[in-house]
């Protein structure tokens, strides 16, 4: 028998906000060549995550039609920018609306988000998109949704949408997955297979992200937790978001939703187990990741073993030069520094060329954070197309065996292919500086590659510090938050 033939719609809108950086995030940020895409084009944009897992299930059953609404592809800065303008906002919000309108009805909308976007007058942007969505698609429609589980979320946004799937490893490993599960449960919810009953449970918990690596207990206990239901409850998902401090939004923190088919009394059950157990191991929830200072740090590199990955987690414009200053300031040798963000140098040096001599002050200034420019001489080594659109590396060869990327963006290097394709050789450097928090691992750790790893930071509690304490939050009350305050729960 023939299906009934249904038509879903797909839409992204992703972001995760640092609102503490001072320069907000705009259209011209999701504004590139490819971006906004529509059709066909948003549909295979990302083949090896969300939309590519979620086009990939969806496409094997007989009878959906996939439409791609126009929406912004990921941002050009990353998580390097702040607050989304209001106009941004509502700009692209309007246009996946109108796009709805143009070429509805539809049957099931999904959405592929982060979860922690923060926009300017928008207390919780993507239960509000969903909010709009289901303005115009009416009650009987199906909306499903992708998260990553850094996201913020509270319940608003199930009470809008019926289905959220949320990446459970970081590294993010899974995303594929949860657009494959996305589109076979939306598909089956509107066959009529699977009624979404859910429960979304809030932990007063926050954490800096570089201790959230799953890895490493307990982190990898909840996500084995979370699996383990959903191993003996076929049905039953659980997601577990742990939550992005620095995006100072009324629904930051942890956060676990448990979605079954048509048992809300199991859900309570799952997000009760989920939460509890959270709880339970708050305190070594919060003690998972040594964070060095970063001339303790520098020091250690030089007799560690090698190769050796100084990390510096907390920088969130890229434009930070603490760590290669105090490179330079002890006379490391052999050392990669990927990379420090110098857009005004990138785009100066627009026809330079290898061999030309490098004179100039980079990084620094963009806000306290990012610290003083670092005069560096050197040599112009190559100038690459780095790891993503828009992107454009600049090689500088200084001191003893020294490189220095600068590029355009906040970079962060996951995976050991990202340098080659760039023709670096990682094995020629006896230590590697990135920015990273706990990506880095894909590439440098899961592979036996790095032999010490050492995460940094300054010693000021900056904007992407584990000190949550010395930022000013406006919309959160960190007392109400464990470590920060007397809480029970
Ligand atoms: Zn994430």
């Amino acid at each position: 028998m023939t299906p009934t033939p249904i038509r879903i719609a797909v839409l992204k809108f992703s972001h995760e906000t640092v609102t503490f950086l001072p320069y907000d995030t705009t259209t011209a940020d999701f504004t590139f060549p490819g971006s906004p895409a529509k059709g066909e084009a948003l549909l295979q944009s990302e083949p090896t995550s969300y939309i590519g897992g979620f086009v990939k299930v969806a496409r094997e059953y007989a009878g959906v039609a996939l439409v791609g609404i126009e929406s912004p592809l990921d941002s050009k800065a990353g998580s390097g920018s702040g607050w989304l303008t209001e106009e941004c906002y509502e700009g692209f919000v309007g246009t996946m609306i109108a796009g709805l309108q143009a070429e509805g009805p539809f049957d099931g909308v999904y959405l592929s988000l982060h979860g922690a976007m923060a926009a300017r007058g928008v207390p919780r942007p993507e239960a509000e998109l969903a909010r709009r969505v289901r303005e115009f698609v009416g009650p009987k429609a199906f909306i499903a949704a992708t998260f990553d589980p850094h996201g913020n979320e509270d319940e608003a946004f199930l009470r809008h949408a019926d289905m959220a799937f949320t990446v459970k490893y970081f590294p993010h490993y899974d995303a594929h997955l949860q657009g494959e599960r996305a589109a076979r449960m939306l598909i089956r919810a509107i066959r009529g297979d699977y009624a979404p009953a859910h429960v979304t449970v809030k932990v007063p918990i926050i954490s800096p992200t570089v201790l959230q690596w799953t890895g490493a207990s307990p982190w990898m206990d909840l996500v084995q937790r979370a699996l383990v239901w959903e191993a003996r409850s076929p049905d039953t998902y659980v997601n577990v978001f742990f939550g992005f401090p620095w995006a100072d939004v009324p629904d930051v923190g942890m956060t676990f939703q448990v979605l079954t088919n048509g048992k809300p009394d199991l859900a309570r059950r799952v997000a009760d187990d989920m939460a509890q157990t959270a709880w339970r191991l708050r305190e070594a929830l919060l003690h998972t990741t040594k964070i060095h200072r970063i001339a303790d740090a520098v020091t250690a590199a030089k007799t560690a073993a090698r190769p050796v990955v100084l990390a510096d987690h907390s920088d969130r414009s890229g434009y930070a030069t603490w760590l290669l200053q105090e490179i330079i300031a002890q006379g490391l040798s052999r050392t990669l520094i990927v990379s420090v963000t110098d857009r005004p140098t990138v785009e100066a040096l627009g026809d330079v060329k290898v061999g030309d001599r490098f004179d100039r002050h980079v990084g620094g200034l963009a806000d306290p954070s990012a610290g003083q420019p670092v005069h560096i001489q050197g040599v112009v080594l190559a100038v690459t197309a780095g790891q993503r659109r828009d992107d454009r590396w600049l090689h500088v060869g200084f001191g003893n065996g020294n490189v220095l990327v600068v590029s355009p963006y906040l970079t962060q290097v996951m995976e050991l292919s990202s340098l080659v394709e760039n023709g670096i050789d990682p094995a020629a450097f006896d230590i590697i500086a990135i920015k990273s928090r706990v990506h880095f691992r894909r590439g440098f750790d899961d592979t036996g590659f790095a032999k010490t790893i050492l995460l940094v930071q300054p010693d000021e509690p900056f904007l992407g510090t584990t000190r949550l304490e010395g930022l000013t939050y406006e919309h959160v009350d960190l007392a109400a938050y464990y470590p920060y305050g007397d809480v029970s729960f």
